[in-house]
């Protein structure tokens, strides 16, 4: 049984972004089943010789901000059923949204390892923002910048260990 890693949070907060990122060099396998599996995408990635699932649960915004809370509340109780680990994907230029704390309430009720991804972080001077993702009450943050890809090695470290 492989691991799967399942990328979870409200929209735009970078889960695309960051499922690309952890699965560049490999192609990406596009699920086209119906229901409620349509928008998920999973793809493999590999840290340290080790493989392993993603899976961007957010492809059911297709571009539209404009998502039903209901679809993210459901795609989170699927992701943590599968998932091996949890990526909480926030965003550091918004802080802490009402979404993101109903998020972080069922992470908190789940058996799984979740790790609280701090994204945007596109520079040093955001660390200090960053703290304030303590609050949700789910353990250490991790600082990374899907864009350029700064901190995603120290999460990756992390989430292999769990497996
Ligand atoms: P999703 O809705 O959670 O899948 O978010 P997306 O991956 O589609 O990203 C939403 C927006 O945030 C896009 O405009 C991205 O370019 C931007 N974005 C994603 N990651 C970063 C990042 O690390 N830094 C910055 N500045 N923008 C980012
Ligand atoms: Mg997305």
């Amino acid at each position: 049984m492989s691991n799967i890693v399942a990328i979870v949070g409200r929209p735009n907060v970078g889960k695309s972004t960051l499922y690309n990122r952890l699965t560049e060099t490999r192609k990406a396998i596009v699920d086209d089943m119906s229901g409620v599996t349509r928008d998920r995408h999973y793809g493999v990635a590999e840290w340290i010789g080790r493989n392993f699932t993603v899976i961007d649960t957010g492809g059911y915004v297709h571009g539209s901000d404009d998502v039903f809370e209901s679809a993210i509340r459901e795609q989170v109780i699927i992701a943590i059923e599968e998932a091996t680990a949890l990526l909480f994907v926030v965003d550091v230029t918004t802080g802490i949204t009402d979404l993101d704390d109903d998020i972080a309430q069922m992470l908190r009720r789940s058996k799984k390892p979740v790790f609280v991804v701090v994204n945007k972080v596109d520079n040093t001077s955001l660390n200090a923002d960053a703290s304030i993702f303590y609050s949700l009450g789910l353990g250490e943050i991790y600082n990374i910048s899907s864009m350029t890809g700064s901190g995603t090695g120290e999460l990756l470290d992390d989430v292999v260990k769990t497996f």
